[in-house]
């Protein structure tokens, strides 16, 4: 008895992918794997759970990884990428960026094209992304590149008790939705906790992690 083990049920992966896309009937799912897929194995995971929508990871390199080894859906890189080595490299894998600082726009915009991008609105998280606002102006600055929607992340949502996520929940919808709706870009906010606990945060796209690897974020 000198190695550790662990055994995967790949088909218990698939099932929970089901139990989250049956919480959310209607909308898109960008299943994240990041930290290599919560320590499952990103590829395996990835290969398993392919009726994904999209994937996302935290860093390039992790969607590299994920291009290496033939997985062909949409890949979000939710950190985006803060080099113009690293921007040329996302364009040739055909990644999928968020972006969450001027520096940010600054670089993306430089080379326009048609890199898919995700603005990230900070509502409350305090981590990154614009307030909200800054999002019309911000969404103005992006003129002439592939903006495809607006990301936003619940930072309370695990702590049912708190009103942090009501109140994330009324600036989204007050001041972030209607924006979205009429420059007809997608709305992705609920992570697993949004989506299990906060019947709200439903929007055009889950973004859940935890839940698909049978783990409660309460
Ligand atoms: C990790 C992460 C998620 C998934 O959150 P879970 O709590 O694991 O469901 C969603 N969005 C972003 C931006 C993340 O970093």
């Amino acid at each position: 008895m000198d190695r550790t083990k662990i055994t995967i049920n790949l088909k218990a992966l698939l099932s929970n992918l089901k139990y989250a896309s049956a919480r959310a009937p209607g909308k898109k799912i960008m299943s994240v794997i990041k930290a290599d897929g919560y320590g499952h194995g990103a590829i395996r995971v990835a290969k398993t759970l392919r009726a994904s929508n999209s994937f996302a990871v935290a860093r390039l390199e992790e969607a590299a990884d994920l291009r290496m080894a033939g997985i062909n859906s949409p890949v979000c890189v939710l950190e985006g990428v803060s080099s113009e080595r690293d921007f040329l490299r996302a364009r040739e894998l055909g990644l999928q960026l968020i972006v969450h600082s001027r520096h940010q726009i600054n670089l993306y915009k430089k080379h326009g094209s048609n890199v898919p991008i995700w603005v990230k609105i900070d509502s409350g998280m305090g981590r990154l992304g614009f307030s909200s606002h800054q999002c019309l102006e911000v969404l103005k600055s992006l003129n002439g590149l592939n903006l495809i929607g607006i990301i936003s992340h619940l930072s309370h949502a695990d702590d049912l008790t708190s009103n942090r996520t009501e109140e994330q929940l009324q600036i989204l919808s007050k001041e972030i939705l209607p924006i979205a709706k009429k420059q007809k870009l997608d709305f992705n906010l609920a992570n697993s906790a949004g989506l299990i606990g906060w019947k709200e945060s439903l929007s055009d796209w889950i973004r859940p992690g935890l839940m698909l690897f049978g783990v409660s974020p309460f």
